[in-house]
């Protein structure tokens, strides 16, 4: 069977995890929600802090920021500063954002990682 470049794309959504995090079909432990963004603590965190932040719409990767999907990035990012005040992180914090394989990006849907709640390591690579 011929399988077109849009019904994979359909498929992939179908499948996304926080995607299914935003419909409410797997659970989170949320850190802040409007009608465009969600964030959510990281399941497996790497600081004592560790949020997750979505736009509630599938966005693969920062790779696919276009004209058209970028409002809710800069939505994210004047949101980001309240979640950090809210998780407490007065001294600062470092925001991540992982594409594709070589960036070890596990899911698919852009995000970006807040971390901190203490001093991080000074290497990035
Ligand atoms: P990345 O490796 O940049 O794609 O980051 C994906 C992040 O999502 C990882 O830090 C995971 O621990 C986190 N994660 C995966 N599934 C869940 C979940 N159900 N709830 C919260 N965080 C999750």
């Amino acid at each position: 069977m011929f399988i077109n470049k849009n019904t994979k794309e359909r498929f992939r959504k179908m499948d996304c995890i926080f995607c299914k995090i935003v419909k409410g079909e797997i659970p989170s432990n949320k850190a802040y929600e409007d009608e465009f963004i969600l964030a959510f603590h990281d399941i497996a965190p790497q600081a004592p802090v560790h949020v997750i932040v979505i736009p509630k719409t599938h966005i693969q990767s920062a790779n696919e920021i276009t004209a058209e999907n970028s409002d809710v990035i800069a939505k994210i990012f004047e949101v980001i500063p309240k979640i950090a005040k809210d998780c407490g992180l007065e001294n600062g914090y470092r925001i991540i954002t992982n594409i594709g394989n070589d960036g070890c990006q596990s899911v698919k849907h852009i995000h970006f990682h807040i971390l901190g709640g203490k001093k991080l390591a000074e290497s990035l690579g």
